[in-house]
């Protein structure tokens, strides 16, 4: 049975960076409600989905330029295919959906759907021309600090070449990307301080990615300064109404209900410089040396705590017992 130390062993990126130390504490402990809710669910499908239409699809074909009907028969496939690879990753992790995801399963079905039908005709065009190098891939880091090693693991959800520099980050430069569903798009201050996409860019740079089974864990070739990718997918719904924005060139354009946003607006993008490299291991080192300590501070936020899987177990200052005091 796993104990509270073996997460020393290899920490991962989500434990880094929960914006609650708390809740990673409560984690370990395995003090967490086994609820999957909306926000989880549907993360997972459109990641699922994602990775299917990369992996079988967008490399490969011109699926944007397919009739609108044979893409949305594509969009289904993966969509379903998804799903069933999302209840059995919940499965795996003992989680349970809530009654709202049993009830609402159709449309959160329907909303990833549309999402992915514009990621497809929007996106599509400019994957078709990058090189895939993988899909929710396995990577680690080891770095020493003091005379004491550390080990990080995680996966990246995509990883591709962009060989003709369709995206404007550079020919042939690697992209880190991450699918993201929130309902806040990251502003660049916090982008620029984010320790999941820190330690990725980092891991480009002198970890290990497992590409392929067969392959084991290497290096990336030719991965000077990877660019780290916020895509922010439900930004790849239409705007909801009239919209001052700028466009990929910076121009300020008005934009009318039903516009699909600029591509810089769905693509946030973050340019870690390598002059920094050693700022974001210490970075790193320093969450695990905190959590060493066994400093796991507590830091509520409104939203946070009212989701969080562990509120159940998390020490209040308004009553005596916590156990099952589930906030609503
Ligand atoms: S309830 Fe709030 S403070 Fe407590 S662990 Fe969860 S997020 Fe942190």
């Amino acid at each position: 049975m796993r104990t509270f130390d073996d997460n020393f062993a290899e920490i991962h990126s989500t434990d880094l960076t929960d914006g609650c130390p708390r809740r990673v504490q409560l984690r370990w402990e395995g003090k967490l409600l086994p609820h999957a809710p909306t926000a989880l669910v549907r993360g997972m499908l459109a990641g699922s989905a994602c990775e299917l239409l990369h992996e079988n699809y967008l490399h490969k074909t011109d699926c944007h330029a397919w009739e609108e009907e044979r893409v949305i028969s594509l969009i289904e496939e993966v969509v379903s295919a998804g799903w069933s690879d999302t209840q059995t990753s919940l499965s795996d992790d003992g989680r349970i959906i809530t009654d709202s995801v049993e009830k609402n399963i159709e449309s959160i079905k329907s909303e990833v759907a549309k999402v992915l039908c514009a990621y497809v005709k929007h996106l599509g065009p400019l994957f078709v021309q990058t090189k895939l190098i993988g899909c929710e891939t396995p990577c680690r880091l080891d770095l020493e600090h003091d005379g004491s090693s550390f080990s990080f693991a995680s996966h990246t959800d995509l990883i591709v070449r962009d060989v003709a520099n369709v995206f404007g980050y550079g020919k042939g430069r690697v992209l880190i990307i991450d699918w993201k569903w929130r309902m806040e798009a990251p502003t660049k201050a916090y982008l620029s301080r984010n320790m999941q996409f820190a330690m990725y860019w980092l891991m480009g740079l002198r970890g290990k990615f497992k590409i392929a089974d067969w392959s084991g864990f290497t290096s990336i070739a030719d991965c000077e300064n990877p660019q780290m990718v916020w895509l922010h997918l439900p930004y790849l719904k239409p705007y909801s109404r009239k919209t001052i924005a700028k466009d990929k060139d910076g121009n300020q354009v008005a934009y009318k209900k039903g516009d699909i946003r600029p591509t810089t607006s769905i693509l946030r993008a973050v340019n870690f410089l390598p002059e920094n490299e050693e700022r974001v291991a210490k970075a790193l080192v320093n969450r695990v040396e905190m959590y060493k300590a066994g400093f796991f501070p507590a830091i509520p936020e409104p939203v946070r705590c009212a989701n969080c899987e562990a509120e159940s177990f998390c020490p209040r200052y308004d009553t005596a017992s916590i156990h099952g005091d589930k906030n609503e």
